[in-house]
Formats: C-alpha cells, structure tokens, sequence
C-alpha cells in the first residue's frame, strides 16, 4: 500500500529565537516522506542537484523511502531556500529562496511507481501535479497541498488541478484566499463544491479542522513545552494524515461510508507528527524518533480532548 511524494526536496537555512541553521537538509517531500514513512511504505518523486549529500541520502534510505524517483541533475544544485521566524515563531520571513534544479522539475514517475494506491501531491505547479496523477492508474486516494502563489497566478489551473482529488491540506489563509470567505465553514462549505471531498484547513499552533460531508471535527495542536523550529510542521501534519490513512487502505469508493472516526484518527496523527517536528531543528527528531513515542503521544492526545 506505498504512498507517492511529489514535491521539493531543499536545503534550508532557518533562523529561530533558539539558533540558526545556515544549511540543512529541508524541502515539503522531505518532510511529508519523513512522517508518512511511520505508517506506510513511500516512494519519493523530486529532484536534486549534484551537490545532495550521500548522508542525507542515507537517511531518507534509512527509513525504507524507496528514492528511484529521486532525479539528481549533474551540473545542478539542489533548492535552497531560507527563513527567519519571530520572537513568537508564528510568522516567518523568507530570506532566500534560490529554486536551481526545482525551477525546471518535471516529475518524472518510474514505471515501478505507477500503480501505487496513494499520491500526495506537494506544493508544485497545479498542471505539473495533475500530469503526475495523470501517469498513475488504479489510485484510492489522491490530494495534496498548494500555496497563495498558485491560488492567487494560476488560479484556472488549480481549480483544475484540484477537481480530481479526494482531498486537499491547507493553511487557513489559504483556504480564505482559494474560497474569497473570510469565515473559515463558509470558506470550507465552497472548497468542499471544487472537488475534494475531505478539507483540512491547518492552524498552525492551534491545531487543525476536517471538514467532510458529515461535518467537521476540530484537532488541537499539542502543547509543547518549547518549539525549537516550526519548519516542515504543515507537511509533517500532511505525512502524518496521509500515512495514517494509506497505512490503513482507506479508498476514495469508501469515501462516502467511510467511519468518519478513521479520518479524525488521521488528522490527530497529523498533529502527532507535526508537533515532533517542531521539536528538534530541521528534520533532526526524525533520527530519533520512534513508533512508540508517537502512539504515547497519540493517546496524550485522547486522554486531553476527551470530555
Ligand atoms: P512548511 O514549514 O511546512 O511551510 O515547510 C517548509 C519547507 O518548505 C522548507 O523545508 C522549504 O525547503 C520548503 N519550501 C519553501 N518554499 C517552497 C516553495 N516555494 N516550493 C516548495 N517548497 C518550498
């Protein structure tokens, strides 16, 4: 039941009130694959340049993600992109953003990926997204994430884009934006008439909301004692939900009678996941981080929303 990631693989550099991280590895895949790969085997479809080091290789290796889609463009140089938070972390300003090899990606799927059940396409270009899943056959569950430049220049194509998937992951300025609602339902209620029929509008620090046709259902963030860097957290959310529900062969034809408890089960993994993230710089807790500390977490969870 293999999970494809599209989207970027970077090396960032980050500034938080804790440190500052001139070069490491980063990029939403990078992220996505990290979290999703707990629950589910994944298969990775991004690109690189020659300057990818053999250890961050390794680590993706290391957690079985499968990177024969992993292009490396000799000559080129990997998507560098860099960020400082505020003293509140909650905004962040980018610095840099140098797209080098990722300006000219074009996802190429090797044959031994085309017939794996769930894609979760990054934030790329909406026509670039919808000839991946193009090339696929036989997907239960597609989606993926978007940014304000692709809901704001390249609207048409996104609609487009989005018409076809199952569901859709994105921050609630985005969802205003993609919906022109200022309310977060109404906002919701429009996305959910574009195509997908499962929403997460993600809140950062505060959490998550599903919205599906049997209503919603609104997730926490954890409460972490100290966020050391929240970069990756929106796509480690994404692994984490996606994951969950390739890991358990949920299927777009279920969708409609799927137990709406599975998908909130999903977007509490999402959290879980999310909320490792923030802990360590980078993708650094993903080194450690084990099965058990997250079903730990999983059941913290339920034991303090349960009333
Ligand atoms: P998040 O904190 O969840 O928004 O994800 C941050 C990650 O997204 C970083 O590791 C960056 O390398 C990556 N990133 C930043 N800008 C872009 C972009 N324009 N397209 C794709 N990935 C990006």
């Amino acid at each position: 039941m293999s999970l494809i990631v599209v989207g970027s693989v970077a090396y960032d550099g980050v500034e938080t009130p804790h440190g500052k991280v001139d070069r490491m590895l980063g990029g939403a895949a990078t992220y996505i694959s990290l979290a999703a790969a707990y629950f589910s085997p994944v298969k990775l479809v991004a690109v690189v340049g020659d300057d990818f080091a053999r250890q961050d290789v390794d680590l993706l290796a290391s957690r079985h993600i499968d990177l024969e889609g992993l292009e490396r463009v000799s000559g080129g140089k990997t998507f560098f992109w860099a960020g400082v938070y505020s003293a509140d972390m909650n905004d962040r300003t980018t610095l840099r953003t140098d797209l080098n090899v990722f300006a000219d990606f074009n996802p190429k799927l090797p044959e031994s990926y085309r017939k794996a059940p769930y894609l979760f396409l990054g934030n790329i270009q909406p026509e670039l997204q919808s000839h991946v899943r193009a090339q696929m056959n036989g997907l239960h569950l597609t989606g993926g994430d978007t940014m304000n430049y692709w809901i704001n220049d390249y609207r048409a194509q996104l609609l487009q884009t989005i018409r076809e998937w199952d569901f859709l992951l994105i921050n609630d300025s985005e969802a205003r934006m993609l919906s022109g609602e200022h309310n977060l339902r109404r906002a919701a209620a429009k996305i959910l008439q574009m195509g997908p029929s499962i929403l997460v509008i993600k809140r950062g620090e505060y959490g998550a909301i599903l919205f599906h046709h049997t209503g919603h259902f609104i997730a926490p963030g954890y409460l972490l004692e100290d966020v050391f860097d929240p970069t990756g957290a929106g796509d480690c959310f994404a692994g984490g939900f996606i994951g969950y529900l390739a890991g358990r062969g949920a299927q777009s034809s279920d969708l409609p009678h799927l137990d709406p408890a599975e998908l909130r089960r999903a977007v509490i993994y999402g959290s879980v996941m999310g909320s490792f993230c923030c802990e360590k710089f980078g993708v650094d807790r993903f080194r450690t981080l084990t099965r058990e500390e997250i079903e730990a977490r999983y059941q913290e969870f339920k034991t303090c929303t349960d009333f």
